[in-house]
């Protein structure tokens, strides 16, 4: 099984251990407050009240044998770096930090960290992204050029399967799943929406008019693809 540590149990350290922790894996919670770490024990495989500048600490708790560690302290700047350093030389192998400044972000990068998150930018940008536009339902970020979102369908694929629109080759996205809204009539009479998701679909799948598309692309071509279909819709 996956197993993760996490560091630091703020609000954004806590709910990344609880959502691991919900979804299967393994985490071992660290703090170096005695209450944060009661807070977590309940909904955590271990929870461990260290001081995560304590090196012999860490490796008494077997931390370099974790998947990946979530340094989330991000507040204090030099526990942060100095907890990553000691991470790094105890050896473990993928550290990814909460960070509150560009200039931590890029000190911990060099140091060898392979992930830094600036968590208020990071959903800053997805909150915008979001709000910019009526027709996407989810943002999210995948990497610093790729996105992946959810979308009415645009009116020019309505009725068209995927092979004739050719996405990929002419919008160079890819459609991962298709989500349709199918009115029907519940055993006690109502009348109810089924929300079926067609994750992976098949080239001869036909996209309808209330079918909402989870698209994976770069940033430019799926803006590019929301602009086209706004304009549609617009024009409607
Ligand atoms: P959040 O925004 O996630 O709520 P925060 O801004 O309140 O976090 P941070 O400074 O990022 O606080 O610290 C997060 C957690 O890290 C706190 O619970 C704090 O007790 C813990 N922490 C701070 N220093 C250490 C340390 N040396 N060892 C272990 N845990 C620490």
């Amino acid at each position: 099984m996956t197993q993760f540590a996490v560091i630091g149990l703020g609000r954004f350290g806590t709910t990344v251990a609880e959502t691991l922790a919900k979804k299967g894996a393994e985490v071992i919670a660290f703090d170096n407050d005695e209450k944060k770490v009661e807070e977590v024990r309940s909904f955590v495989t271990n929870a461990i009240c260290l001081d995560s500048t304590d090196e012999q600490a860490l490796k008494a708790a077997n931390i370099n044998n974790v998947d990946a560690v979530v340094l989330a302290i991000g507040g204090n700047k030099e526990v942060s770096i100095l907890t990553a350093a000691i991470l790094r030389k105890i050896g473990v192998g993928k550290i990814i930090a909460k960070v509150d400044s560009v200039l931590h972000a890029r000190i911990l990068k060099i140091m060898g960290v392979q992930r830094t998150i600036f968590p208020e930018q990071y959903v800053g940008r997805e909150i915008a992204n979001l709000l910019v536009s009526q027709h996407i339902f989810t943002y999210m970020e995948v990497s610093k050029d790729h996105s992946l979102v959810e979308i009415s369908t645009p009116p020019f694929f309505i009725g068209k399967s995927l092979k004739e629109l050719n996405i990929t080759n002419n919008y160079k996205v890819r459609i991962i799943a298709i989500k349709s809204s199918i009115p029907t009539v519940a055993e006690n009479g109502d009348n109810i929406v089924k929300e079926e998701t067609n994750f992976i679909p098949s080239a001869d799948d036909i996209l309808n008019e209330r079918d909402t598309i989870l698209v994976i692309g770069k940033k430019l071509d799926i803006d590019k693809l929301i602009k086209m279909s706004e304009k549609q819709i617009k024009k409607k």
